[in-house]
Order: structure tokens, then C-alpha cells, then sequence
């Protein structure tokens, strides 16, 4: 049999199906329209198969940025993103994106192919042999494996449950080549085929708990809320928004959940992060882990005295860093339904004192803000370089914004703002370098809409041959290298030889001049006004576009905001 995209193939035996067919026939039947992916031994007719009947099916240099890719439109679209992967290496490629979803939670399915099971079991040396299945189980919700065509529609539907369900993350699907060539009755086929009915049930809390809640949060003289991506994820945008309206309360946003209500929303308390992380007496988490990024819940960041209320999907996060006193485990949407029909019935106002402490920290750091970014810096730095982007993107808020580097992460999350939910996608919980091109392909992808992606030079450096891919399928993605020729920083010397120290890049790159080798438009900008001017053009245009800015290797600083968790030498001077 060959593999045109016919539902079965005339044999003499009759009409026959096969496990490639029945695997993209299972995936249609549960709405999956998108496939990413790299192919090669044995998946590259699922790939075909998937075109022919309808699935777009987009194909990366790597797998990790095709992995990287899944997990965003995950993310962005509530569905699995699936991505698609060859045996052992292609499987391990793809492997940390998998892991990525599953630590930030999102849902994805990696699909891989694998190598002759009774090979790999004796260890007797297949082509790209690997026990991929329990290689995967660690960095997975789950893993499955398919052995028998009959079976692909349970399959599937169990893989996209353990995606979507509950927590989200990141689901493994071993398919053998074996499994993928053996061939069925069409009928067979058609019976095993079937679609999963809600899949990510809500999941109510208990109406006590949302009392207990509200109780607390009654007794509180500085109350803050804190919305994290699982709030972005949820969609429960407008009973999120209508929750804090109507209680008044000032809210943060962790990085991704930025937009969920526009980052100008007088009741926004970011650019007084430490004011109210430090002073907040009661404390509401909303799809947000008290994990690194919040320091754990505890002093000196936060006080001691806090009390906490967390609204979140997985019961067993409750507690996971300080004891939390009001827990309300559900799906965000139906926790928020339920607190606002609570709220109706009356709440307390939030105390004045605590509003005028945010509004005048916020004046204060907002005057100090104004004046770096208006700096005349030659030549750039991260905060006059974001403040040409910024402006630009002013007059484009329904562009994605793809965000990361270090020094360029920390600058970016803070001065561009966000005004739409679910437009921002960022290095997340693990700090992840080389999400960016996967992130801004599968944004475009799924959106339609124009992507900007503002790279660290290192950070890009990841996942920089997907430039090829954004141009192969003529995506509206703009890639804007902070060019400080390093990783932090690129003024480092090593004194010792004639090598580079550790850190640095080479400052001179060209990398405008990597994306026309693949005829997209590169631009050169050593000044806000070229970058502003740049990013305009290239936004109109709607084209694949790379800006190379140039920013002062001296600017930022080592680590970005994590230099106190960067382990350093006691041994100084050490060198
Ligand atoms: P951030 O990094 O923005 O703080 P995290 O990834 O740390 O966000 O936290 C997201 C939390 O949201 C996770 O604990 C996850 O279990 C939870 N979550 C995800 N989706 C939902 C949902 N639909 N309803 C409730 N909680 C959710
Ligand atoms: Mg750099």
C-alpha cells in the first residue's frame, strides 16, 4: 500500500485501513486540525496522511522548537497541541519541550514513532533503538503506548484526557512502526474510532470552601490577588475581571497571565510588586504556584503574617510552600462563577490606606521608569530599546509577544505592556531558553495574527534555524535579537588566552543578514529611531522580518534578576 489520503486502500483481501490512516482518522474525530512536528523512520506518512486529509501539518528543523511549539498552542488554544517526532533522537529532542508543558501545564501530546519493540527489549541494536515509553514517563502526566490498530481511538482519547483534564500537561504516545503499517479490515477501523465526550470536565469546589474564602478575605486591611497563567489558561477572563472589579481589590499578574485584564487597569498593582508582595495580609492565588517565582511564599519577600487562598485545579499543590489557609480546589471558570455569585450578596471595601500605599509606590516607581526609558542611551540599552518596541506595539495590541534571554526577559516583562489575555508567552516556570521560535510559529499558527518575538542573542541562538520554517510557511513573525553579544552580558575578557570568556558572543553578528539567506527581510537598528522605525515597517509588511539591535554589551547585569540564585566562586579572586 501507498499512502495517498484515502480512508482505506482496495486490496485483494478487500478494503484494508492501516495504522497511520486510523491514527490521524482518530486524531480528526477529536477536533485536532494542527500537527507539528519533524519526520523521518517511521512517522513521515503519518505527516502525509495527516495533509491529505485535512489536518496543516507544519514541519520544524528540530523537535525541540516543534515540541516548544505544541506545548503554545496548547496553551493558547485550551486543545492538546500535538507534536510529532521520529525514534530515539527525535524523540529525546522533543523530549524537553514535552517536559517544559508538563512543568508549566500545558496540554500537549508528543506523538513519536519508535523502532521494533522485541529489538530494543533484547538490547540488540535497532536503528535508533530506545525504551522511548519509560524514557518518557518521568517528564509526563502520562505515557501510552499503541500496539494494535483496533486500539488507536481508545488511545487518543486517553492521551488527549491526560492532557486536558485536571491540570494540564504533557502527554507521551508511543506508536511502533510495527503498529503504524499493520493494516485492518476498513470496518475494524471505523469501529475502534470515536470521540472523547468532555474531555476537561469542570470541576466544581465545594461551596464551603468558597465561604471559607470569603470569609478570610472579609478580614483583610491589605488584600491582593495574584493571577497566574493557569488564570490565563482557564478562559474565565470576564468573571476573573468582574471578581476584581466588584471587590476592588489590587491585583499582580504573574508574567504570562499579563493582559488577562490590560496591563493599565488602575487596579493593577505591578509596578508596585514589592510593596504589596511584602505587606499583603491576605493573599489569593489564582491558578499561580507560590514556587520560585513568587520565592516560595516566604520572608523577608513576603510577610510572615500572610494568609493565603488558592484557587487551583490540582488539590495536591495546595500547601506546597507554606500552609494555606482557605484552599478552593476547581477549575478556575467555575471558582469564579461561584465567588461572584458570593460577591453579590456584599463584600468589605478595600481599606483606602492600602490603595493610596500602591497608588503612591506606583507614581514613584513609574517616575523612575519614565526616566530610563527616556535616557539618551548610546548605544542601546535593554529599557531604551523596549521603549521603541513598546511604542510601536502601542498602536498593535493584538500582536503575540514572544519574550525571552535573560536581562531581556526580566526588561521586557515590566515595559511592554499587555493588554489582551493569552498574548503573551514567555520562558515560564523553568526559566526555559529556546522556546522562542516554536512559541512565535505556533502563535502565528493558531492566531493569524502578527507575532513579535523579542530574543536574547543567546536565548535565540536555540532555536534560530527555524527562521527557515517561518519562512518556508510565511509567517507574520517578527524576531527582534537584543544583540549585546552575550549571554547577560558581553563584556566579559578572559585574561588567560586567547578564547572568549564563558559568556561572551560575537557582538558583530549580523543576524538580520540569517533570516534574508531564506528571503525574509532583515534590518539592521543601532538607535531606538531605526528600531521603531524597523519594527513599523516590518509589521506592516506582515512578512517574516529579523531586527538585529544593537544593544551596549556592558548594559544589564549578570543573571538578569536572578543573579542572587547565580552560584558563584568563594574561592575570589577565583578566575
Ligand atoms: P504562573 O507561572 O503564572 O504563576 P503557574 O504555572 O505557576 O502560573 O500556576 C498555574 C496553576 O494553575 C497550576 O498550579 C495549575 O494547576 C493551575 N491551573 C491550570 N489550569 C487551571 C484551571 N483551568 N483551573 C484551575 N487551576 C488551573
Ligand atoms: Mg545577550
Amino acid at each position: 500500500m501507498t499512502s495517498s489520503g484515502a480512508d482505506t486502500v482496495t486490496h485483494p483481501n478487500g478494503m484494508l485501513t492501516d495504522g497511520f490512516r486510523l491514527t490521524v482518522d482518530a486524531l480528526k474525530a477529536n477536533g485536532v486540525d494542527t500537527m507539528y512536528g519533524v519526520v523521518g523512520i517511521p512517522i513521515t506518512d503519518l505527516a502525509r496522511v495527516a495533509q491529505a486529509k485535512g489536518i496543516r501539518y507544519i514541519g520544524f528543523r528540530q523537535e525541540q522548537a516543534a515540541g516548544h511549539a505544541a506545548a503554545a498552542a496548547g496553551f493558547l488554544t485550551g486543545r492538546p497541541g500535538i507534536c510529532l517526532t521520529v525514534s530515539a533522537p527525535g524523540f529525546l529532542n522533543g523530549l524537553v519541550a514535552l517536559a517544559n508543558a508538563t512543568t508549566n501545564c500545558f496540554p500537549m501530546i508528543q506523538i513519536s514513532g519508535s523502532s521494533q519493540r522485541s529489538i530494543i527489549d533484547l538490547r540488540q541494536g535497532d536503528y535508533e533503538e530506545l525504551d522511548q515509553l519509560n524514557a518518557a514517563r518521568p517528564f509526563t502526566k502520562a505515557a501510552f503506548r499503541v500496539d494494535r490498530p483496533q486500539d488507536i481511538g481508545v488511545g487518543i482519547a486517553r492521551a488527549i484526557r491526560a492532557a486536558v483534564s485536571g491540570r494540564p500537561g504533557g502527554v507521551y504516545l508511543d506508536l511502533p512502526a510495527a503498529f503504524l503499517s499493520a493494516t485492518v479490515p476498513a470496518e475494524v477501523g471505523r469501529a475502534a474510532m470515536f470521540q472523547a465526550v468532555d474531555p476537561a470536565p469542570a470541576q466544581i469546589p465545594a461551596a464551603e470552601s468558597i465561604t471559607r474564602a470569603l470569609d478570610l478575605l472579609a478580614q483583610a486591611q491589605r488584600p491582593l490577588i495574584v493571577l497566574g497563567k493557569g488564570a490565563a489558561y482557564a478562559r474565565a477572563d470576564e468573571a476573573i475581571r468582574s471578581f476584581i472589579e466588584s471587590t476592588g481589590i489590587p491585583y499582580l499578574p504573574m508574567s504570562m497571565a499579563k493582559g488577562l485584564l490590560p496591563d493599565d487597569h488602575h487596579q493593577s498593582a505591578a509596578a508596585a510588586r514589592s510593596l504589596v508582595l511584602g505587606q499583603a495580609d491576605v493573599v489569593m492565588l489564582i491558578g499561580a504556584r507560590l514556587n520560585w517565582q513568587l520565592e516560595h511564599g516566604q520572608p523577608p519577600r513576603w510577610s510572615a503574617a500572610a494568609r493565603f487562598i488558592q484557587v487551583d485545579v490540582d488539590p495536591v499543590e495546595i500547601d506546597s510552600n507554606r500552609p494555606i489557609e482557605a484552599p478552593v480546589t476547581g477549575d478556575i471558570a467555575s471558582a469564579m462563577t461561584a465567588f461572584n455569585a458570593a460577591v453579590q450578596r456584599g463584600h468589605a471595601a478595600v481599606p483606602d490606606a492600602w490603595r493610596q500605599a500602591i497608588n503612591d509606590r506606583t507614581a514613584q516607581n513609574a517616575a523612575k521608569m519614565h526616566a530610563r526609558l527616556t535616557a539618551d542611551a548610546v548605544p542601546m540599552n535593554f529599557s531604551t530599546a523596549l521603549r521603541a518596541i513598546r511604542d510601536v506595539l502601542d498602536g498593535h495590541r493584538d500582536a503575540y509577544l514572544v519574550n525571552e534571554g535573560a536581562n531581556t526577559l526580566d526588561f521586557a516583562r515590566d515595559i511592554l505592556p499587555m493588554y489582551q489575555p493569552r498574548h503573551r508567552l514567555d520562558s515560564g516556570t523553568w526559566g526555559v531558553m529556546g522556546v522562542g521560535m516554536g512559541y512565535a510559529i505556533a502563535a502565528a499558527v493558531e492566531s493569524g495574527q502578527p507575532v513579535v518575538a523579542v530574543e536574547g542573542d543567546s536565548a535565540f541562538g536555540f532555536s534560530g534555524m527555524e527562521l527557515e520554517t517561518i519562512c518556508r510557511y510565511q509567517l507574520p513573525v517578527v524576531t527582534i535579537v537584543f544583540n549585546n553579544g552575550g549571554i547577560y552580558k558581553g563584556d566579559e575578557r578572559n585574561t588567560h588566552s586567547a578564547d572568549p570568556a564563558p559568556t561572551v558572543l560575537l557582538q558583530s553578528s549580523r543576524y538580520d543578514k540569517l533570516i534574508a539567506a531564506f528571503g525574509g527581510t532583515g534590518y539592521q537598528a543601532d538607535t531606538p529611531d531605526e528600531l521603531g522605525h524597523a519594527l513599523r515597517a516590518a509589521l506592516s509588511n506582515g512578512k517574516p522580518a529579523l531586527i538585529n539591535a544593537v544593544i551596549d554589551p556592558a548594559a544589564g547585569t549578570e543573571s538578569g534578576h536572578l543573579a542572587s540564585m547565580n552560584t558563584t566562586s568563594s574561592l575570589q579572586p577565583a578566575h
